[in-house]
């Protein structure tokens, strides 16, 4: 996640690394137990279970109303997709053909459904929410995550195949982040997706294709200088991963009024999708110092992890933000050490008294953002440098293998920070990035960079700014940012 929202004057969660200021933040409630909301699953009967959602969705995009049918089995209970989504359902009520379920809670019991019955329910969408990427009206388009309508059919025979069907407006496209059947994971993670009047246009990248669309009125005599942004962020991320970590992502950006950088978010449930605010304004120049869709893209490959491994999955994608663009020739290599510098700083004096293992448990609640983030990116820097150092292979290569087995994971694969720092040590043939870890989760301290900086000849100044300088390991510092191979032949 990039950036910092502000909604009806309060600020909500998220970072920024460009002002200097961290400000605490009311935020939504925890979700319950997502196994709850997850219901259960039972051995295939048949084989040939299916279960369609027929949404029809009305021609002012206020409203999906939703028939669930299951085929070759029995809908035991509904439950509500998100926290709060019982809140938008419609006279708070599931209609079965035995008679209308009042629904206050988190999920409704159904105890008379039979086999292969439909149950209807409606859902009344909101123009926002507190979560600007879940919901939000852009012009005569709408964000509406999923996370809103589709509830949640247990118990599911396994490998059901899932449809949803849409009778839409005309004109209208819905954009989900799925292709034909919808995956388990956009009941078990957060999923992206909109009703928006223009398709979706592809955007091939290195290794795939995204599915991008520019909500409500665009971005118009600029549309193209953020289409070429999206491509750039694109390219830069797969020049870590070797090619773009997913064979196919849907891009959501919405123009919204708020100068300066964008918000992302880039979430798996339902398939890989980022969805961007930026500033409707936003022009060429502006966009060319804006990392966001760089950051969000790299964060696509690696799996979705618990949010408490944040140190981890923030760390590794904050540090290679600026690392690919240093090499993909957005910044310079000089500005990209800047940056690095920093951001450090600015986590080692957000630190608070507790250890960063807690503070990245805590970080919505503490606004602990600068401080897990960089922590985590400190990490990623030592483990880089030192496996450098060693002459094997680098943690470039062990992202690389990492994200070509492991970026399109399930919600059964159940990673988390220790695993994913396992596998990656595998690659490097030794356990670097777990010892970093082991050293500095459990204590308060900003790990420490300061010998390490030395050997590579890089120092802050007085002022903070990058002094470099000669060293033992120069070549390791050059080699960190330099341009990859084929955007070096695109350069002059
Ligand atoms: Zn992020």
């Amino acid at each position: 996640m990039t950036g910092l929202w502000i909604f009806g004057g309060v600020l909500l969660g998220g970072c920024t690394r460009h002002s200097g200021v961290t400000v605490r933040v009311p935020l939504p409630t925890r979700p319950p137990h997502v196994a709850a909301r997850l219901g259960t699953h039972i051995p295939s009967r048949i084989g040939s279970e299916r279960l369609d959602f027929n949404a029809r969705i009305d021609p002012k995009l206020e409203r999906i109303e939703v028939e669930l049918c299951p085929r070759g089995f029995r809908i035991e209970r509904l439950n509500a997709p998100s926290p709060g989504a019982e809140r938008l359902l419609e006279s708070g009520r599931i209609v079965t053909p035995q008679g209308a379920y009042a629904c206050p809670g988190v999920g409704v019991d159904l105890p008379l459904s039979q086999p292969d019955e439909c149950l209807h329910y409606a859902v009344k969408l909101p123009d926002r929410a507190l979560d600007p990427t879940s919901a939000r009206r852009a012009g005569a388009d709408a964000l509406w995550s999923p996370d809103l309508w589709l509830w949640v059919p247990s118990p599911r025979p396994e490998g059901v195949a899932m449809h949803v069907n849409f009778s839409l407006p005309e004109g209208v496209h819905a954009l989900v982040p799925w292709q034909n059947t919808v995956p388990e994971s956009a009941f078990a993670w957060k999923s992206a997706g909109a009703f928006g009047h223009g398709p979706p246009e592809p955007l091939p990248v290195p290794g795939g294709t995204l599915d991008v669309a520019l909500l409500g009125a665009g971005f118009g005599e600029r549309t193209n200088a953020v289409r070429e942004w999206i491509a750039a962020g694109a390219r830069a991320s797969s020049l870590l991963y070797g090619q773009f970590p997913v064979s196919r992502a849907l891009v959501l950006t919405v123009p919204g009024d708020r100068a300066g950088p964008g918000f992302g978010m880039a979430l798996r449930g339902g398939g890989p999708a980022v969805v961007i605010l930026l500033d409707r304004r936003a022009s060429a120049p502006s966009l060319a110092n804006d990392w966001t869709a760089t950051h969000e893209f790299l964060h696509l490959g690696v799996p979705r992890l618990p949010p408490e491994d944040a140190w981890l999955f923030e760390g590794l994608a904050s540090y290679y933000t600026e690392v690919v663009r240093a090499r993909a020739g957005m910044i310079s290599p000089a500005r990209a050490y800047q940056h690095l510098l920093d951001g450090f700083e600015r986590g080692r004096q957000s630190g608070g008294a507790l250890s960063l293992r807690d503070e990245s448990e805590q970080m919505h609640e503490r606004s602990a953002f600068y401080r897990v983030y960089w922590a985590g990116a400190a990490l990623a820097f030592l483990t880089d440098v030192e496996a450098r150092r060693a002459g094997g292979p680098t943690l470039d290569s062990a992202l690389r293998e990492f994200a070509a087995c492991c970026a399109n994971s399930r919600p059964e694969d159940d990673w988390n920070a220790e695993r994913v720092l396992a596998r990656l040590d595998q690659s490097l043939g030794a356990p670097r990035f777990t010892e970093h870890a082991r050293r500095w989760l459990d204590r308060a301290e900003f790990p420490e960079l300061t010998p390490v900086l030395r050997t590579l000849g890089v120092a802050a100044g007085t002022r903070g700014e990058a002094i470099f300088g000669r060293a033992p390991n120069a070549a390791i510092r050059d080699a960190i940012m330099a341009p990859s191979p084929a955007e070096a032949q695109r350069q002059p």
